[in-house]
């Protein structure tokens, strides 16, 4: 196996890409091995692989070619786009990095509402440019930092939006995929001529799903240049904000509301979010608490002391809070929207808080993270470097989730806790939001650590957590690994068995095909 690129292989780079877009400088691998935050967090892991070169690709066609000369000198490959999570950097140690960087154009249909776009047209890019058509996309959790492109075909896609926008793996119409033996495979009406980006589906069977699974490829399938996203309205104006970073200044949304509610328990809380969701009224939820809260409101270690200390949020915000925004067409589906909302918290023992409870920085916070989704970062990060996850993590019923999962999650964290092996920032830290209206809830429950403390522990509680998962006949983390052992493993072997098909030669640098765990 090639631990340094060969030179042929690098001259044949050269003569795809050109010199400046190849690099094999030890200087530049090295800011493509390391991450810092969710990813340290969570794996417990300091320092990646380096890969062994990095090319900047700008076509469909030199990706094309790419993939053919890393399989022809036994090299990996793996697809970067912001590289927001570790599953963008190499796993073995024979990895060419594309970094998409180059591939960034966007092309708007505002006739029937979808986009077509490429990997590096971040989230917040491609939303500034469809607001200026009464339109709006969808932006995972994540932040607008990140690639639509990536958290449509790769990664997970959800997000607070989820309820209006769905999620991104559903908001997929037809796509553009170089395989892993370099072939172009387009998907859904691109594949008959003329017909155009319209459509996900065939002739013949979806291949959506085979093509993600439930939280993506994380790169294992090959690379996708570009893909069709649906879009949905937005009432008014571009939303616009001035001012300084990092509250800034948000202008009016015409026709909108946005309010915080908390509820007295988790039953009353899914009983809420149930009927919430059948109305069909809410266009942003989030669920977060005091220790996300505490995050998002501080702008240094030493301010998130004195405000933990003080128990300020802890006491309004300790079993979770949640961020309501409305956004409607005119004043009379305003009015309906807010009197269904007020009823449905009336009658489930909530309470509704203005969003500037907190004054100018809580009400920034929630309108940002309702139109722009833009605080998840600084919440997962302060004041520890690093987020691990107490499981488990699903996407299930609300009544599955709130009555089950995180309970089961709160168990693992109140004994980590107790140890000292991670932050004790409030003990419930969930994140969730609903999906489509539904019944359908997404939760993750963080924990902060500092994987330099000799004392934390932060893959630990992950073991926990799926340790009590599966005794309690709960998928630990998404579907993909469902309650029980024999599942879990029918459902890797078809994983093994579509990642055989699509990349036989094994050049891809793949994770949730398994290779990553079969080695070299
Ligand atoms: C703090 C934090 C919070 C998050 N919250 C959420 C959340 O709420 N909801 C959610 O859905 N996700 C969340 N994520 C994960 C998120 O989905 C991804 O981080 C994000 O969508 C990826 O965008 P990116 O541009 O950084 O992709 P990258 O990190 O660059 O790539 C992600 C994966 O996709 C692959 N990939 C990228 N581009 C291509 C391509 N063109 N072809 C093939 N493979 C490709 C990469 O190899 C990698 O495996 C979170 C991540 C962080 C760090």
């Amino acid at each position: 196996m090639a631990r340094i690129m060969p030179r042929e292989a690098y001259e044949e780079f050269k003569n795809v890409v050109g010199e400046e877009y190849v690099s094999i400088e030890p200087e530049v691998l090295e800011t493509y091995t390391y991450q810092n935050g969710l990813a340290q967090g969570g794996f417990g892991v300091k320092w990646m692989n380096s890969p062994v070169g990095v090319i900047v690709p700008s076509t469909t066609e030199e990706v094309q070619s790419i993939v053919r000369i890393c399989a022809k000198y036994k090299l990996k490959f793996k697809a970067q786009a912001t590289a927001w999570m570790i599953i963008a950097f190499p796993f073995h140690r024979n990895v060419v990095i594309l970094d998409m960087r180059r591939m960034n154009k966007l092309e708007i249909n505002d006739l029937d509402h979808f986009v077509i776009t490429e990997t590096y047209a971040t989230a917040g890019e491609t939303q500034v440019e469809v607001m200026k058509h009464g339109l709006n996309c969808h932006l995972v959790g994540a932040g607008p930092n990140a690639s639509n492109l990536a958290s449509a075909t790769s990664v997970q896609g959800t997000g607070g939006t989820s309820v209006r926008t769905s999620m991104n793996e559903r908001n997929v119409l037809a796509l553009e995929w170089v395989l892993p033996t370099g072939e172009i495979l387009k998907l859904g009406s691109l594949n008959t001529p003329g017909a155009g980006w319209f459509c996900g589906d065939g002739p013949g069977p979806s291949l959506r799903g085979m093509m993600r699974g439930a939280i993506g490829g994380f790169g294992g399938n090959g690379v996708f240049t570009r893909v069709a996203l649906k879009l949905y309205p937005w009432y008014g104006p571009p939303y616009k904000c001035k001012g300084e970073p990092p509250y800034f200044d948000s202008e009016e949304v015409p026709n909108s509301y946005i309010k915080y509610a908390v509820w007295p328990s988790h039953d009353a809380e899914a009983e809420a979010l149930l009927r919430l969701g059948e109305s069909e009224i809410i266009d942003y939820n989030n669920r977060w608490a005091a220790g996300a809260f505490t995050g998002a409101m501080t702008i240094s270690n030493e301010e998130y002391r004195e405000i933990k200390e003080s128990g300020i949020y802890r006491e309004k915000f300790s079993n979770g809070y949640w961020t309501f925004f409305m956004h409607a067409p005119s004043d009379r589906a305003l009015e309906y929207r807010i009197k269904a909302f007020e009823k449905i918290v009336r009658e489930t023992g909530g309470e509704i808080f203005p969003t500037d409870i907190f004054g100018k920085r809580s009400e920034e916070i929630a309108m940002q993270n309702a139109v722009r989704a833009i605080w998840i970062a600084k919440a997962a990060y302060m004041p520890t470097s690093a987020n691990t996850g107490s499981l488990p993590m699903a996407y299930e019923t609300i009544d599955q989730c709130f009555k089950h999962a995180l309970q089961i999650s709160l168990e693992s964290k109140r004994d980590f806790v107790k140890q000292d092996k991670i932050l004790n920032e409030g003990l419930d830290n969930c994140y969730a939001c609903i999906d489509e209206d539904g019944h359908y809830i997404h939760i993750e429950h963080a924990c902060l650590t500092e994987t330099w403390e000799p004392e934390s522990e932060p893959t630990g509680i992950a073991a926990l957590g799926m340790q009590k998962s599966l005794e309690a006949g709960i998928g630990p983390f998404y579907m993909p690994f469902p309650g029980s052992v024999t599942d879990t493993v029918i459902y890797q072997l078809y994983a093994m068995k579509i990642m055989k098909l699509l990349d036989p030669d094994r050049v891809t640098d793949g994770f949730s095909s398994m290779n990553a765990f079969i080695g070299d």
